[in-house]
């Protein structure tokens, strides 16, 4: 994970030193685009459905989860029967809403088809990175993986594991009725709907069947084709140190008259799920988010604690703000206790988002500390107050991981205690003078 992450960030300066003469001029400029969308988003997402309908593509409005997997499941449902393959590309707007389950509740069998949530669902595991959900395995598991759902002969070599998966995907694509995908960006002044990858398995999800759905949330839209140059390689560089990524998709409308293959239809589902009150309130920044992971992989915390501790489909940074403003301070503002405050994700962010200040923020906004904390916190400052109870205090540390009361208890049962090694520090200092 530490190596994984490192490297990213090593990569993710090159390239942005390569692409911008000034990367923070870069940072700045498109996080000022980025308010201005803000700023303009109803009349942006209203231009952005006028002209996706004049390009032949049909555009739903889901209000929040529970609509968009119906929207979904009702069009897979119109051009499909259980049974069916649905072939699937990265998204986080479905991973948010959770569309796999209910897919396979409504009897298709969805298949992902980018490499590493390939991985992910065959291991019945969850994305631990909101760029490279695999960050965490190493390839001997992915090896056994693979061996274990007879994908080929066992191999730990990188290439050959690559074309197993490609030649059991190449197969999943063929039969496949519906492709679904995410969205990097919508221009609202042409209504195209830009999609970047490395694999190819975006462009066979979003081509190769007969209908294509799409999902974006509401804050992905851009107002013009004139901005994409300045956010295809920040995004790119931010994301994978690459100077652009291998493919970038721009998709118009459905199979013309005189063209030969692509999707007969095309729908967007434009997703809310909290993001209209987030625009409101005192956490609107995180909405200028582009999806990087530049602020998980640079973050300590993430990197120790990987992004299956947080509990949420978004993690690190990202989702320490993402997290509570969607769902509510109350349900997961303790993830804002995750982070040093170092400021690292603020530095890296490519639209200058001030986490930190939204941090201090929900921290403030959390529910208070449970009395147990509220007792041990006092207690540490009185007694770090008058020396003689810090003394006798420090005299009986080494009986802490004997304590029974339940605060500890709890606090413990995911943690281990260091214990002392060495002499005390006090004892040491006097017998020396
Ligand atoms: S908060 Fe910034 S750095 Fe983090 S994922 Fe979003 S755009 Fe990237």
């Amino acid at each position: 994970m530490r190596s994984a992450s490192a490297s990213k960030v090593t990569a993710r300066e090159r390239a942005l030193k390569t692409l911008f003469c000034e990367p923070p001029q870069a940072q700045d400029t498109a996080s000022a685009i980025k308010s201005y969308v803000l700023d303009h988003l109803r009349t942006l997402l209203i231009e952005l459905e006028a002209q996706c309908l004049s390009n032949g593509i049909q555009v739903h409005w889901a209000n929040n989860a529970e609509d968009a997997n119906q929207i979904i499941v009702d069009l897979c449902k119109e051009s499909a029967k259980p049974g069916d393959v649905i072939v699937k590309a990265k998204s986080m707007a479905t991973e948010e809403i959770h569309l796999n389950h209910h897919l396979d509740e409504a009897g298709f069998e969805t298949v992902e088809t980018d490499l590493g949530e390939f991985v992910v669902q065959i291991d019945h595991d969850t994305p631990s990175h909101i760029v490279t959900p695999i960050i965490h395995k190493t390839r001997k598991e992915i090896a056994a993986s693979f061996s274990r759902e007879e994908l080929g002969p066992y191999t730990e070599e990188p290439k050959e594991l690559t074309m197993q998966a490609r030649a059991h995907l190449r197969k999943k694509f063929r039969e496949a009725k519906i492709g679904i995908s995410g969205v990097n960006f919508a221009i609202a002044s042409t209504g195209h709907l830009v999609l970047v990858e490395n694999e190819g398995n975006n462009r066979f999800c979003t081509t190769a069947p007969d209908v294509h759905i799409a999902l974006m949330g509401i804050e992905k839209v851009l107002p013009t084709p004139a901005e994409l140059p300045l956010f295809l390689p920040l995004l790119a560089a931010s994301a994978t140190g690459q100077l652009l990524t291998t493919y970038v998709h721009f998709i118009k409308s459905p199979r013309q008259e005189r063209e030969t293959d692509g999707p007969k239809a095309i729908h967007l589902v434009i997703l809310d799920n909290g993001r209209t009150n987030v625009l409101q309130g005192p956490f609107r920044e995180i909405l200028k988010c582009i999806r990087c992971g530049a602020c998980l992989n640079v973050c300590p915390i993430y990197r120790q604690a990987s992004g299956h501790a947080y509990g949420h489909v978004y993690s690190g940074p990202l989702g320490e703000v993402l997290a509570p403003a969607l769902e509510g301070v109350e349900s997961f503002g303790d993830l804002a206790k995750a982070s040093t405050l170092c400021g690292a994700c603020q530095e890296v962010c490519p639209v200058k988002i001030p986490i930190p200040e939204l941090l201090l923020e929900i921290r403030h906004r959390a529910n208070s500390p449970s009395t147990s904390e509220k007792l041990a916190w006092t207690s540490f400052a009185q007694a770090s107050q008058h020396p003689l109870v810090w003394k006798f205090g420090l005299k009986l540390l080494p009986l802490a991981p004997m304590a029974r009361h339940p605060f500890l208890t709890s606090w413990l049962k995911r943690r281990t205690l260091p214990t002392r090694v060495g002499r005390d520090f006090r004892g040491w200092w006097n017998e020396r003078s």
